[in-house]
């Protein structure tokens, strides 16, 4: 009897419920056993409980240590804070993690492209510390620590080694920051030296930019401070094909939740022609960090097949094929 995982399922709001449905078909059809335990957050319980992450949703992630999540919208102007960053701070998932990667049979101006983007995920900009100055003025802190760039720094060299990646780049504006980005720069730097055998470089971001649009395929591993990587998270989906095609893990010391870069895209929800890859491909990264590695492969493979044939791409990728019909193109390659 294989090994069962308990696994946190929310379904989430838009097309959450359609592709979240989507991963765990395939994730089935390769013989990983989990019980999932479904817990709903979002814009649908908001009435019922009065916010949209009720307490079961933290108990089930607390307990079970590992979720799939699907996109949950947040509420503009009726006072929640963003569920994403609360699941983050509540957890403290420090790493946002990103591959970028591009696949035979999706479009895309490159077709080398495989690097992986770690984000810091509690800090910076996002530490939600603003005021306003009178009618004239309003001022945002920026905050970055030491021990959370040395965290940040300690795992993105470490991911590096485990997955025999060559070169780490740290990207920065410490030119013009010279306190804030300088300290994470520093200690960046200084993690750097207790990995001879990876590489080290620094980038600013703005340099950044303009290399990751000329020549991506020379970047491997890059680690940045919060905002710079929300920003070049999207102009990295851009790179290889959009949003319906990059995966996300949000991980901590001994939580994490796994999922899509994209939002809940309520244009197209409920219409069944969601593109379920990015939250297949957050499975499978889900998959690897459980240590369920064969299964992962098979799925990946699984995945280059059919959008290599390309009979089956969804809507976004310029095909026809339902969230439904290209699942189960996927799973029919599995077997
Ligand atoms: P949210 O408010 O939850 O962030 P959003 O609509 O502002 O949602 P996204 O959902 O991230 O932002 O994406 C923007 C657009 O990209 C969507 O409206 C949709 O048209 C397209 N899109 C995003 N994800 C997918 C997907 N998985 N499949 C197909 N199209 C997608």
């Amino acid at each position: 009897m294989s090994k069962e995982y308990n696994i946190t399922l929310i379904p989430g709001d838009g097309i959450g419920p359609e592709v979240t449905e989507a991963a765990v078909h395939v994730i089935e059809a390769a013989g990983v056993n989990v019980n999932w335990e479904v817990v709903e957050a979002g814009e649908k319980v908001i009435e019922k409980y009065g916010t949209p992450l009720p307490d079961y949703v933290l108990n089930s992630i607390e307990k079970n240590k590992i979720a799939l999540k699907g996109p949950i919208t947040t509420p503009v102007g009726k006072g929640f804070r963003s569920v994403n960053v609360a699941l983050r701070q509540k957890f403290n998932l420090y790493a946002n993690v990103r591959p970028i990667k591009t696949y035979k049979g999706i479009k895309s101006r490159y077709d080398n492209v495989d690097l992986v983007i770690v984000r810091e995920n509690t800090e910076d900009l996002y530490a939600g510390i603003e005021h306003k100055i009178g009618d004239y003025a309003a001022e945002s802190i920026k905050i970055i620590t030491k021990d959370a760039s040395e965290k940040i720094a300690k795992f993105a060299f470490d991911l590096a080694k485990n997955e025999g990646r060559k070169k780490v780049t740290a990207v920065h504006k410490a030119n013009i920051m010279k306190f804030s980005d300088g300290l994470f720069l520093n200690t960046v730097r200084e993690v750097s030296k207790n990995y001879e055998e990876i590489e080290f470089e620094d980038v600013i971001v703005d340099a950044m930019s303009m290399k990751l649009v000329q020549t991506p395929e020379n970047y491997d591993v890059l680690v940045m401070p919060n905002l710079y990587g929300d920003i070049l998270s999207d102009m990295g989906a851009g790179l290889v094909g959009g949003l319906g095609v990059v995966p996300g893990g949000n991980i901590g010391k001994d939580i994490a939740v796994f999922e899509s870069v994209h939002g809940s895209a309520p244009d197209i929800a409920g219409k069944g022609i969601a593109n379920p890859l990015a939250t297949i491909l957050s499975s499978v990264m889900m998959l690897r960090y459980i240590g369920e590695n064969e299964a992962a492969e098979k799925i990946d493979a699984a995945i280059a097949k059919v959008l290599e044939e390309g009979s089956k791409l969804t809507v976004d990728l310029g095909g026809s094929a339902s969230t439904k019909e290209f699942t189960e193109e996927v799973i029919k390659k599995l077997k």
